[in-house]
């Protein structure tokens, strides 16, 4: 059995925090750009910010919006009871990897190797 509420916790922690930098990073950006971005993500949910950003930020921000994308989409796994399974063989993946990082999607066998 997979302790998805442990692991949501784990999400959500990192998600507060991806937001946070976001925040910070797009405040204190000398781009006027991403300052006016900064405020409209301020007025909305922080559940509109993927969709907000993703278009108009450049590369040197790709880190971040890929990481609030596996966030999102792991919480959105917890939701429908689909987290925790490879998504290649759809065995469970083992609990020491989901602690190292809450949003793996494979399991140990099915993960590339670099
Ligand atoms: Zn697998």
């Amino acid at each position: 059995m997979i302790n998805a509420q442990h692991h949501l916790q784990q999400l959500n922690t990192e998600l507060k925090h991806v937001r946070h930098c976001l925040l910070t990073t797009l405040s204190s950006s000398s781009n006027q750009l991403h300052h006016s971005l900064a405020e409209t993500l301020h007025k909305n949910n922080p559940e509109q910010w993927l969709e907000l950003t993703q278009k108009q930020l450049g590369s040197e921000y790709k880190d971040i919006i890929v990481r609030l994308e596996q966030l999102e989409a792991a919480v959105c796994q917890v939701d429908i009871g689909q987290y925790g399974y490879c998504c290649d063989c759809e065995e469970k993946i083992d609990s020491q990897r989901l602690n190292a990082d809450p949003t793996a999607q494979r399991c140990s066998s099915c993960e590339p190797r670099s």
